[in-house]
């Protein structure tokens, strides 16, 4: 795997760049916005790390810039975990994760590996709803990858069929009671999820029931 990392924090940059390699993972640095844009106009990479808080052009300007373009390269965002604002318009304009700082090297690892992760030739067990074949084994829904939490978050809206899953059985089962949680992790993973049924074109839709949770409507 190649990546590109989008960091200005140099120290931070080296650390995570060494723990990258030690797991054969090869990774580019651009410690600015312009110099990220440039590098990220390149098909060469299978991911790109990006930090909001650049200078001379930020993340989120990067992103739209090569979405724009047509560039599709998997893009995990950093930010802080203050700029809520700034993920939720990251994953609006195209980012496919995203990571609070700080986080662990490990975190990241795994979260490049569910995003570049080709669907393996295990046996598929599909479970269907409407237009919809959800493949639990390889985790893909209509052929389109979803990472782990997408795939378990997206099983229970469907085994749910037309039923509400509340929010907080949702928190519970999918990060468990040691994470700390927020609520809007939640939140951010129906967008995600949200994203994909609309790169499906799919007539099923996640909707959101005030102060309660999420069900599967048809359009
Ligand atoms: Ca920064």
């Amino acid at each position: 795997m190649r990546i590109l990392y989008v960091e200005d924090e140099k120290l931070l940059a080296d650390a995570v760049t060494h723990l990258l390699k030690k797991s054969n993972i090869n990774v580019d640095w651009a410690e600015d916005g312009e110099e990220g844009l440039r590098l990220a106009k390149k098909p060469v990479y299978d991911a790109i790390v990006l930090d909001i808080m650049l200078p001379k052009m930020s993340g989120l300007e990067i992103l739209e810039t090569i979405r724009r373009q047509g560039i599709k390269t998997p893009v995990i965002m950093l930010s802080a975990l203050s700029e809520v604002e700034d993920k939720v318009r990251g994953l609006d304009i195209g980012a496919d994760d995203y990571l609070a700082k700080p986080f662990k090297t490990k975190e990241l690892i795994a979260r490049l590996n569910a995003l570049v992760r080709r669907p393996t030739l295990r046996e598929s067990k599909i479970v269907k709803f409407e237009d919809l074949e959800f493949d639990i084994e390889n985790r893909t829904v209509n052929n389109v990858a979803l990472t782990e939490k997408e795939a378990e978050i997206l099983e229970m809206l469907i085994n749910s069929g037309e039923k509400t899953v509340q929010k907080d059985y949702i928190l519970a089962h999918v990060w468990g009671a040691d994470m700390i949680a927020e609520d809007n992790y939640v939140e951010v993973y129906m967008s995600y999820l949200r994203k994909k049924l609309k790169t499906i074109g799919s007539k099923v839709a996640i909707k959101t029931v005030r102060g309660l949770g999420y069900k599967l409507v048809i359009k």
